[in-house]
C-alpha cells in the first residue's frame, strides 16, 4: 500500500503526463469506435464527441503543463515520540498512564505542534512536500496490546496519524502481544506499521549459541522486514533499532535491506539534514518524565540557526565549540570541546556529551576551565555530526548542539577566532 502511494508520488510527473497524453491520443480511436457501435444498435447523436476528439491532440502533448516544484519549508523541525505499553498501574517506567498519554497528546495541539504521518516525514525529507514548521511524530513500539485497545482510541480521537514499530516474534504469542488480525484492522484504519526486528535483540551482537553473527543479523533485519510485508501485505520503509542501539555494519545493512529511515531512542528536534539512519526519538520514560517537556519545546529561536536549540528555560549564552559550528574540517579524529564558562555553575557530573554515530562518549569536564573535551578515538567517517552537550547548572538541565562535517576535501581548520564567532550562536 505504501509502495504504491510512494511510487506513485515518484512517478507524479510522468503520470501526470500520461494523463494528459492518453485520453487526448486514445480518446479518440477508442471513443469513435464504441460509439459508432453505439450508434448502429441504439440510434444516438454523441456525433459531436466522435468528431472533435482526433486533430488537436499531438499539440496538447507537446506542451504538458510542467509539475510545478513545490516549496518545501527546510526550516522545519520534526521531532518523534516513542511510547510503549499504556497501563494504569504501570509495572516498569515503559508504562505511561492512560490519562497522562492522554494529556500528553493534548499537550502537542496546545501547543501547536502538527503530528505528521511518517509518510508525510519522509515525502519532505524527499523534496516532495512541506511539513509543518513545529512537527511531531508519534511511535509505539514492540506490539503491545494496550497500542491497540487504550492508545489507538485516544489517537483517533485526536486524529493523529501514528507509526507502530513491531517484532515479529512478539505477534500472536498471548499475553500482552497482539494477533495479526488486530494489526490488519490497524493496518486498514491507516495506522502505519513498520518494523522492530525479529527477536528484539540489541543488533550490535549476537546473542549467546549463535555462531554466524551475519545470518543472524540479515534475518533480524530482513526476515521481520519480509514477514511484516507477507503477512500484512504492506511495504516496510522504517526500522526502529531495539533498544536504540545500532553500529556502521547494522546501519548498512538495513540500508541495503530498504529502510528509509532507522529510528535510534535519543531524542532531537531535527532539521532537514538529520541523518536518515539515525533518527532520535523521545522515549517516554516514567524516571524522567521532563523528557515530554523538552520533547514539546522546540525553543525560542525554532525558525533560526538550525543548530541552535534551547532545552529548558534558560538564558541564552554563547558557548564556544570546537570544531565550530558548521565546520567543515579535514580531521577524521577531532577533539571536540565546548566551553561551558557562561553557564555558570555547572555540575561537573551531570555533564554528558552525546555525538551522533557514537552515542554517549566519555567526556572530560575540567573544572577549572570548564571546559568539555573529548578526543575521538576512532576515524570518524567522513560525513555531518550533530554533538549534543547537556549538564544541569543552577538546578536546571541545560542543552546544546552544534553540526560539524568531517570533509576530507576541506582545507585544514582556519584559527579559532573565527570559529568562535561562528559558535556563538550556539545557545544553552
Ligand atoms: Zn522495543
Amino acid at each position: 500500500m505504501v509502495l504504491s502511494a510512494l511510487s506513485f508520488i515518484r512517478m507524479r510527473r510522468s503520470i501526470l503526463v500520461l494523463f494528459l497524453a492518453f485520453p487526448l491520443l486514445f480518446a479518440g480511436c477508442k471513443k469513435s469506435t464504441t460509439q459508432a457501435r453505439q450508434e448502429k444498435k441504439e440510434v444516438q447523436k454523441p456525433v459531436a464527441t466522435a468528431s472533435t476528439a482526433p486533430t488537436p491532440a499531438p499539440v496538447a502533448v507537446a506542451t504538458p503543463t510542467p509539475t510545478p516544484v513545490p516549496a518545501i519549508d527546510r526550516s522545519a523541525k520534526v521531532m518523534v515520540l516513542l511510547y510503549h505499553r499504556f497501563e494504569d498501574r504501570p509495572k516498569d517506567s515503559l508504562a505511561i498512564p492512560p490519562a497522562e498519554f492522554r494529556q500528553n497528546m493534548e499537550e502537542l495541539k496546545k501547543d501547536g505542534i502538527s503530528v505528521i504521518s511518517m509518510k508525510d516525514f519522509l515525502a519532505w525529507r524527499r523534496g516532495e512536500k512541506s511539513i509543518p514548521p513545529k512537527s511531531a511524530i508519534i511511535t509505539v513500539d514492540d506490539g503491545y496490546i494496550s497500542a491497540y485497545n487504550v492508545a489507538w482510541p485516544v489517537l483517533k480521537e485526536f486524529g493523529y496519524p501514528f507509526t507502530m514499530f513491531i517484532y515479529t516474534n512478539f505477534v500472536n504469542v498471548g499475553g500482552k502481544s497482539m494477533t495479526w488480525g488486530q494489526l490488519e484492522e490497524m493496518r486498514d484504519a491507516g495506522v502505519d506499521i513498520e518494523c522492530h526486528t525479529v527477536s528484539h535483540h540489541d543488533l550490535r551482537h549476537a546473542p549467546k549459541r549463535t555462531d554466524d553473527y551475519m545470518a543472524w543479523l540479515h534475518n533480524e533485519i530482513y526476515g521481520s522486514k519480509e514477514i511484516l510485508e507477507q503477512k500484512l501485505g504492506i511495504k516496510i520503509v522504517a526500522l526502529a533499532f531495539p533498544y536504540g542501539t545500532h553500529n556502521e555494519v547494522v546501519r548498512k545493512m538495513a540500508k541495503d535491506a530498504g529502510y528509509e529511515a532507522m529510528f535510534t531512542v535519543y531524542g532531537q528536534h531535527m532539521g532537514f539534514d538529520a541523518p536518515m539512519d539515525q533518527l532520535g526519538r523521545y522515549a517516554f520514560d516514567a524516571r524522567h518524565r521532563d523528557i515530554f517537556k523538552m520533547a514539546v519545546d522546540f525553543g525560542a529561536n525554532q525558525a533560526g540557526a538550525p543548530s541552535a536549540e534551547v532545552a529548558s528555560e534558560v538564558p541564552s549564552t554563547s558557548v564556544v565549540t570546537q570544531p565550530a559550528n558548521d565546520e567543515h574540517t579535514p580531521n577524521p579524529r577531532p577533539t571536540i570541546k565546548a566551553n561551558m564558562a557562561s553557564l555558570g555553575d555547572v555540575d561537573p557530573n551531570s555533564v554528558q556529551m552525546r555525538i551522533s554515530g557514537l552515542g554517549l562518549v566519555p567526556a572530560k569536564y575540567d573544572a577549572q576551565s570548564k571546559s568539555v573535551s573529548y578526543e575521538v578515538t576512532q576515524n570518524l567517517i567522513p560525513r555531518a555530526y550533530t554533538v549534543i552537550l547537556s549538564a544541569k547548572a543552577q538546578g536546571r538541565r541545560v542543552e546544546t548542539r552544534w553540526n560539524f562535517t568531517v570533509d576530507p576535501s576541506a582545507s585544514a581548520a582556519p584559527a579559532t577566532p573565527a570559529a568562535n564567532k561562528q559558535a556563538s550562536g550556539t545557545r544553552m
